[in-house]
């Protein structure tokens, strides 16, 4: 057993022999009272009244100390526990039981005949065998002082008092002595081994609950992990979302020219691309326009550049209103010529939306004193169209749309020139 074990034994112990107090003071008053109410009554000498009276204080000095101690106990929630200060005020209330217990057996044996002496004999043998009640479960030492005060002597006074009666009765209370103390030791055995077991179920109580204890914090910390987990799962798909859509954002400006708000050449680029392999995967017709703004220059010299610009702008919007199906794109190509993307349009209709959209531009009437073509704004546009195959590239349906652009140019702007045609 280890100290710390044999420490929670003994503070078992005591608590057992906490509880057998009120037992021990019950027969103590019996016996007392029995013992000097009786030789009181029969030698009315006042010895026995001041005797029953340090008696009654010693018991109830005991009651005090066994009531203080048991709301002490109860002011700790039930908690195990041990006070030294209240085991030495224990032990010194025994020994004062046991003084008290002495002198009234010495007095009355030296105070009186054997016959009449004989009770306290008796009286002194049955409180040592109620001690055994109270001290058993603690400790033989603590019934060896008791009962050592309490007969010991008196049983020398009878011993040496060379009166046969008495001498045999010393030797009846040293006997009684020493099979009280044999059998206290057996009982005294049994109880700590008793306790004992029940200290090893304890244990193992203990353990189990620290146990249960540590699995219920794993899984509370557990809890608390999968609540932050979740949190910054919900957090990262949020900022995941807003990411994307600010990539979204992103590229559109980065698609989307500045000053006309239709898609730029970097749009053109890339959705030209698109729309050619999938015409080649699926050997459809794509047309493209490019159309240019018809002596532009003279237009930002004439009526400044912010006048170019809002020209611009207008002429952006115009042909864009007029390429509004599905895969259709208008972008702005550079400078003041825009490109217009067509799948699956032929060349005669390509051709004919392309007019649309001139006719379009003049309808806006913005005026151009500078222009050698017309007094309004006018543009001029290069069709192309092919089905796209391995061997003809992308850059092959730009340039025959360019060319045909720099014809239209040649044949005096402000008009729709396809490729192919003279
Ligand atoms: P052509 O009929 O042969 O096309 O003659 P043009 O004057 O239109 O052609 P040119 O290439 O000589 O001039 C194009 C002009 O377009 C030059 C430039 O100042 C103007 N320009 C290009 N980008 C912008 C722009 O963003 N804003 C304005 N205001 N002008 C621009
Ligand atoms: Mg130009
Ligand atoms: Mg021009």
């Amino acid at each position: 057993m280890s100290p710390l074990d044999a420490r929670y034994l003994r503070r078992k112990l005591l608590e057992a022999q906490h509880e057998q107090t009120p037992v021990a003071l019950g027969g103590g008053v019996f016996v007392s009272a029995c013992a000097g109410g009786y030789y009181w009554w029969l030698t009315q000498q006042a010895f026995y009244l001041y005797w029953l009276l340090i008696a009654a204080l010693v018991i109830l000095l005991r009651l005090s100390l066994y009531l203080c101690f048991a709301a002490w106990r109860r002011s700790q929630n039930g908690k195990a526990v041990e006070s030294a200060n209240w085991r030495r005020l224990h032990f010194a209330g025994f020994v004062a039981a046991a003084l008290t217990w002495a002198t009234i057996g010495l007095y009355v044996d030296y105070s009186l005949p054997f016959a009449q002496a004989a009770f306290i004999y008796v009286c002194l043998a049955g409180m040592v065998a109620g001690s055994v009640v109270s001290t058993a479960s603690v400790s033989p030492q603590m019934f060896l002082i008791f009962s050592g005060i309490t007969l010991l002597p008196l049983s020398l006074v009878l011993l040496i008092s060379l009166e046969p009666q008495k001498m045999a009765m010393g030797l009846v209370c040293m006997g009684f002595f020493v099979f009280s103390m044999r059998s206290i030791y057996r009982i005294a055995d049994i109880f700590q081994g008793f306790v004992a077991s029940g200290l090893v179920n304890e244990q193992l109580l203990h353990e189990l609950r620290q146990e249960q204890r540590q699995v219920l914090k794993l899984n509370e910390q557990l809890r608390e992990d999968i609540a932050i987990r979740t949190q910054t799962e919900l957090q990262l798909r949020a900022q995941k979302q807003r990411a994307e859509s600010l990539a979204e954002k992103l590229y559109e400006l980065s698609s989307i020219d500045g000053l006309t708000e239709i898609p730029n050449r970097r749009y053109f680029d890339e959705h030209f691309a698109e729309e050619w392999s999938r015409a080649l995967r699926v050997q459809s017709v794509l047309s493209l326009i490019i159309c240019d703004i018809d002596y532009f220059k003279d237009f930002n010299d004439h009526y400044g550049h912010l006048m170019g610009d809002d020209c611009l702008k207008a002429v952006a919007s115009a042909l864009d209103l007029h390429a509004r199906r599905a895969g259709d794109a208008v972008a702005r190509f550079g400078g003041e010529e825009f490109a217009v993307i067509l799948p699956g349009i032929g060349l005669p209709e390509a051709c004919q939306l392309a007019d649309q959209m001139r006719e379009a531009v003049l309808a806006l009437g913005i005026m151009h004193a500078a222009s050698k073509v017309s007094e309004r704004v006018t543009i001029s546009m290069g069709v192309a169209c092919t089905i796209p195959s391995k061997e003809a590239l992308p850059e092959m349906l730009l340039r025959h749309a360019d060319e045909a652009l720099y014809r239209a140019k040649r044949r005096g702007r402000n008009q729709v020139v396809s490729a192919g045609a003279d």
